[in-house]
């Protein structure tokens, strides 16, 4: 990753992921939001008795009907958390308010208090739009006007070009807010990345540090949560001695290089990790003993090849990981085998 591309461009080359970030942020909002106007909506009924001097029985139909398209929500929301689904779910909701009341003012004789109703369904708007993508609280904000233009068919309201004047000054100042407060996530969420990034790996070579092991990790465990794991641990040979011939920055790139050409031989699921100085651990998944072999013997074949000008040999010990202890123990049992290596003549593999 480019730490030092732009926010824009990162958000860009991570557009689902952002908006999917930014409604789970809000998710419980806009749950409670949606489960609040509902359940007030259909509270207005009280007001209608009022307005009546008695229980408005017209009204109880189209207030309490919101309590069906409630429970369709509660289900979705339930059964997904995805914001491609949840957002217009939540919006629709908004709308079915919209629509509950029209068709209960619709039986109101006194029917002057139908603006301020639409007053306080714009402040859902407004809320939901934090959850949202811009483009969808533009788009479903919008809607509102045909709301109530669909609803003026019916209940001929005295001020509608009135209404309809407030709501779209109102739907602008909404969504140049909204359009804001997304800038404002996206500074967030890019921050995040880059820490994420930092974090996790190590400044020199671009590889994983050993933090990485608390994020594959089962939390609360030091089990690594991947199926099928093998693990190596490979030690450059005499690495001191290239140093003292070379220099300490000529062993940098060389640290650097030899990083390069394992990423280029593992798969983009698995993980090489700087352990320590010219030390690397690889975890790969999915693999049998046989394979952890073959891709040791490829992974010393790469290295060999990328750094012959330097002459390096490297060591590599693996074992295949045990899923009843802790990956740390499976650390050790492959350094045993490493051990075993340097111990006979190095420049080889010993994997169990
Ligand atoms: P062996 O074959 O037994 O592994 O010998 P070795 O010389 O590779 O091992 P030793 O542990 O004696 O030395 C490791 C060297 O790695 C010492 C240290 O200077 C070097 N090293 C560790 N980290 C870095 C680094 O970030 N950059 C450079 N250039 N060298 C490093
Ligand atoms: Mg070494
Ligand atoms: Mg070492």
């Amino acid at each position: 990753m480019n730490l030092n591309a732009s926010v824009n461009s990162i958000i860009k080359e991570r557009k689902e992921e952002f908006y999917q970030s930014k409604y789970e942020y809000y998710e419980k909002m806009v749950f409670y939001l949606i489960l609040t106007s509902s359940i007030a909506s259909f509270f207005y009924w009280g007001t209608d008795c009022m307005l009546y001097g008695r229980i408005a029985w017209e009204t109880l139909l189209p207030r309490a009907s919101i309590f069906v398209f409630l429970a369709i929500y509660i289900v979705i929301v339930r059964k997904s958390n995805n914001y491609k689904l949840c957002i217009p779910a939540a919006y629709i909701m908004a709308h079915l308010v919209v629509f509950c009341t029209s068709w209960a003012v619709l039986h109101l004789e006194n029917r002057t208090h139908a603006n301020e109703g639409l007053m306080v369904i714009e402040c859902i708007f407004i809320f939901l739009g934090f959850a949202a993508p811009k483009h969808y609280s533009i788009l479903f904000h919008l809607w509102m006007l045909i709301d109530i233009i669909i609803a003026d068919l019916f209940i001929h309201y005295s001020d509608f070009l009135t209404i309809i004047a407030l709501h779209f000054i109102l739907i602008i100042g909404t969504e140049i807010l909204i359009a804001y407060i997304e800038k404002v996530f996206q500074d967030r969420f890019v921050s995040n990345i880059r820490l994420n990034h930092v974090l996790l790996h190590d400044p020199l070579t671009g590889a994983y540090n050993r933090n990485i092991f608390k994020t594959i990790c089962y939390p609360g465990t030091n089990m690594i949560n991947i199926k099928n794991a093998g693990l190596l641990i490979l030690d450059i040979d005499f690495f001191k001695k290239v140093n003292d011939t070379y220099g300490h920055d000529v062993g940098d790139v060389i640290l650097q290089r030899l990083s390069k050409s394992v990423e280029g031989t593992i798969r983009s699921d698995d993980y090489l990790v700087r352990f320590g100085g010219e030390e690397f651990v690889v975890i790969l998944s999915n693999v049998s003993k046989e394979i952890l072999e073959d891709t040791a013997i490829r992974i010393k074949s790469a290295i060999q090849t990328e750094l012959s000008d330097y002459s390096i040999t490297v060591s590599i010990g693996g074992c295949m990981y045990d899923e009843v202890s802790d990956y740390s123990n499976s650390i050790k049992i492959a350094d045993e085998q490493l051990y075993y290596v340097k111990q006979n003549g190095r420049n080889g593999i010993k994997v169990v």
